[in-house]
């Protein structure tokens, strides 16, 4: 319950991460009201369509030493599995070098881990309490997460990464042929190593998780208001509401989760965080004729291939591009394409035209860590977004350490190096 007496705390944004803070700041006896335009999860929010891995072994930034090497390749190659649209490039360039800066080298990649791993490790835990407060245990998944190879050699070409997992106390197994074989005999064979994340799992329908996280806060005393937040007021800078499309929304303290559409209401709340959308793409194929336990993670493809309640969904795909620009749905295609070269028994399935296709933003800072905390121009105004490919994953403890700070609570964590003014002002 609240230390002092309950404030009325305005979450801006219902997709993972707000829901969750909603719900840590709700338990800690605060009336919590969540102004979202869409529906909590809906089509319009990354928490939608992701691959829906929760994964406590998710510690590693997507740059890593070497990656300037393959620029020219992402400017070039439309077809690789990330890729910078050339009408962007200027828009983008600046975000494009600081992300390069911060997987310079291997010391950095160790540091940005650490950083990472409060984030990410108790996470399975966390939504399986969410999920069976909210009635929805069953779309909770633990069998692991596999990543699977060519062969044994491409693995240990990732060893530094798996190294620091293991050294975090993240577990994993090796998984040889014949048990991969065994494990998901409809893979193909190009396919011979595996390594498996024991701890990780998955929310099988991440949309209707979030459905259902909305409606749980609701019953337990939540506001919904339908509408955009547009703006901060202020008085000597204390927090007396948030302006929305729709009217002002009374509130003593703020919680900023709207992930892509987060970056211009943190400028009003007094930070300039350089965030951009990498843009990602998913297909569920519905009745694939494969059934999969552990998610899987081709080396070869970069993707989350899972199975859900609706099909086999195929999500990744890094596009540098303007987040309202029309989607590109090749990269569906290259989806698609790899649908086929993983599981060829079963591609001639894969034509049909009932297959979904949809294209969403990762909130994405440069340094692969999300901005959670005060804002510069008011302690009364929280930052919780930037999570870019792994939100679902570190929402739960984004949640936590949001409801500690509005508290004055110990921290169940470090809140320093997401603070969002390492990006300067
Ligand atoms: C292809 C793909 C695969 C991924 N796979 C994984 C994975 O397997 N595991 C994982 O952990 N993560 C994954 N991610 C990342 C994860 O989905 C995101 O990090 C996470 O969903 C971000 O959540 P969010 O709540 O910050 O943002 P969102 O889910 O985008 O929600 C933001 C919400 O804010 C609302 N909003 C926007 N502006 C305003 C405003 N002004 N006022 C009020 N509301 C507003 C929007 O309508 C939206 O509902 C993936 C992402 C993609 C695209």
């Amino acid at each position: 319950m609240a230390k002092d007496a309950p404030l009325t705390v305005a979450v801006i944004g219902a997709g993972i991460v707000g829901l969750c803070a909603a719900l840590e700041i709700q338990r800690a006896g605060h009336h919590v009201i969540l102004i979202e335009p869409g529906d909590p999860g809906g089509r319009q929010a990354a928490s939608y369509g992701n691959a829906t891995w929760i994964n406590p072994g998710a510690i590693a930034p997507i740059s890593l030493p070497g990656l300037w090497r393959k620029v020219p390749g992402f400017l070039l190659d439309p077809t690789g599995p990330f890729t910078v649209r050339w009408r962007d490039l200027p828009r983008h360039a600046g975000w494009l070098a600081r992300f390069i800066a911060a997987g310079r080298d291997w010391d950095r990649i160790a540091t940005i881990a650490r950083r990472r791993y409060p984030l990410c490790k108790d996470t399975v835990a966390d939504h399986r309490t969410y999920a069976a407060e909210a009635g929805m245990g069953h779309l909770i998944r633990q069998q692991g997460l596999v990543y699977v190879y060519p062969d044994r050699s491409a693995f240990a070409a990732e060893s530094r990464i798996w190294t620091m997992r293991q050294e975090l106390g993240v577990r994993f197994s090796e998984v040889e042929e014949a048990e991969l074989r065994r494990l998901q005999p409809e893979l193909s064979p190009r396919y011979r190593f595996g390594a498996r994340l024991d701890d990780a799992g998955q929310i099988a329908d991440p949309g209707a998780y979030c459905a259902a996280l909305a409606r749980l806060l609701e019953a337990r005393g939540a506001q919904r208001v339908g509408a955009r937040a547009a703006s901060f007021v202020l008085d000597d800078g204390k927090l007396r509401a948030v302006m929305t499309d729709q009217g002002p929304v009374a509130c003593q303290r703020a919680v900023l989760a709207a992930g892509i559409g987060s970056a211009g209401l943190a400028r009003l709340a007094g930070d300039r965080v350089p965030l951009i959308s990498e843009r990602g793409y998913h297909i569920v194929i519905p009745e694939p004729g494969v059934e999969l336990g552990a998610g899987l993670m081709p080396s070869d493809g970069q993707m989350g291939v899972v199975s859900t309640p609706q099909g086999l969904r195929l999500a990744g795909q890094v596009e540098l591009a303007d987040p309202a620009a029309e989607p590109d749905w090749r990269r569906a295609e290259i989806l698609l394409g790899f649908a086929r070269k993983m599981f060829p028994g079963q591609a001639d399935r894969f034509g049909t035209p009932a297959i979904d296709r949809w294209m969403g933003n990762r909130p994405s800072t440069p340094d692969g860590l999300p901005c959670i905390g005060f804002a510069s121009r008011s302690p009364d105004i929280l930052h919780a977004f930037g999570h870019a490919h792994t939100g679902l994953t570190q929402a739960p403890a984004t949640g936590k350490l949001v409801a500690a700070l509005i508290d004055g609570r110990e921290p169940p964590f470090d809140p320093a190096p997401y603070s969002a003014r390492r990006f300067g002002r």
